[in-house]
């Protein structure tokens, strides 16, 4: 056993010296290879990874590098494993840590922060300041697993006891992996916009967050949920998801439309998570005066804004970075009194081992994919074995 001596383990739930991690070399270039298991520090565990989610981000890190950031750059040759959608099984408890058990399962978020700066203290982690701050002179304990630290590509990871978040029994290892998209729109309906029940929402792009954004806004009471999007199919699960009006915008034009269902007034907030250079001009022609955006995708280059339209109609924008002040736990909630069926979002899973086909699955949308799961084999035989 290679953990330290004041790290807490359990006979049930052993723990080898070394693993298979994917490790990224050049962009786009993911091996397997053998890494040491990490052993949790202080207010840290130790997770058994059982699945992983892959993400858009994920995608961006490995073929174009930010945002991950490692030792102050690029994330490339530098031993670095991405994947940070990830659930798992606790199996080792750092020192002082009472906070989760061994054998407890646990979805996780990704930011820990670095708990000392400006943004940390008013709990807006994931606009830490010290981003990417956890190595050699500049090392200020910053955490983002995936990000700037080591993500869940692999078997075992460890886990800031404040990034995790407990996984009702009645939910799959699948579905708890996307408690964290899930709490990414929450942060943006609730934490950034102070959605409260009975306000209109428009989600536009039916990607994972913004079908999941159509999910929160409607468990939250948001009145109506009108979801704008290309193709019928994504569409067709959104209204599944809680939709009360879904648009084409290739059939129909996404602003009249809004203003005709809304009797001309528009929505009090505009969630938009298309990428549509276009995007945010029509989100504040979608909006009511004094209403909210929040921008939740961005378009590659900078697109033309009407910024006398925002001005003179107090419009409110809020740029979301990540989950953030624990909406996770909010999230999780919901989804254990199964208020969403956030499975509809899951298309695919495959082997831990596959994890090229599974990523190229999710880059080129093969089969419609919208989210793809990975998954390790020691969790099936591990609980097999515990039955
Ligand atoms: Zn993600
Ligand atoms: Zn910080």
């Amino acid at each position: 056993m290679a953990m330290p001596a004041n790290v807490k383990t359990n006979g049930d739930y052993p723990i080898p010296e070394t693993m298979k991690a994917w490790v990224l070399g050049n962009p786009g270039e993911l091996t397997l290879q053998d890494k040491p298991v990490p052993a949790p520090a202080r207010a840290e565990v130790l997770v058994r990874i059982d699945a992983v989610a892959i993400c858009a981000t994920d995608l961006e890190i490995i073929y174009h590098g930010p945002p991950a950031m490692i030792q102050g750059g690029d994330p490339y040759n530098k031993g670095f494993t991405p994947g940070h959608e990830y659930m798992g099984t606790v199996v080792a408890l750092g020192p002082g840590v009472d906070e989760y058990k061994i054998g407890e399962r646990v979805t996780v978020e990704i930011h820990a922060g670095c708990g000392q700066c400006k943004r940390c203290r008013e709990g807006m982690y994931t606009s830490c300041h010290n981003y990417g701050k956890n190595y050699g002179d500049v090392d200020k304990g910053h955490r983002a697993n995936g990000f700037t630290t080591d993500g869940g590509f692999c078997e075992y990871q460890v886990n800031n006891i404040n990034t995790l978040v407990h996984v009702d029994d009645n939910m799959t290892d699948e579905e708890a992996t996307l408690v964290v998209t899930a709490g990414t729109a929450m942060y943006g309906l609730t934490e950034l916009g102070g959605l409260v029940a009975g306000e209109s929402v428009v989600v536009t792009g039916p990607g994972p967050i913004g079908l999941m954004g159509v999910a929160v806004a409607k468990a939250l009471g948001a009145q109506p949920v009108i979801l704008t999007g290309t193709r019928d199919n994504r569409l067709e699960i959104g209204k599944q998801l809680g939709a009360d009006h879904v648009i084409n915008v290739r059939k129909e034009d996404p602003v009249e439309a809004v203003r005709r269902i809304t009797e001309g007034k528009g929505v009090d907030y505009v969630v938009e998570c298309s990428a549509a250079p276009n995007g945010i001009n029509e989100a504040a022609q979608m909006v009511n005066r004094g209403g909210r955006i929040c921008l939740a995708a961005f378009p590659h280059e900078a697109p033309a804004v009407d910024i006398a339209h925002l001005v003179r109609n107090n419009i409110y924008i809020y740029g979301i970075r990540g989950e953030g002040k624990s909406a996770t736990h909010r999230a999780e909630a919901f989804m254990r009194q199964k208020r969403f069926d956030a499975t509809l979002i899951h298309t695919h899973t495959f082997d831990m081992t596959d994890l090229p086909e599974a990523l190229r699955y999710a880059k080129d949308r093969v089969e419609d994919a919208i989210k793809v799961v990975v998954k390790n084999k020691h969790a099936e035989s591990q609980r097999v074995a515990a039955e």
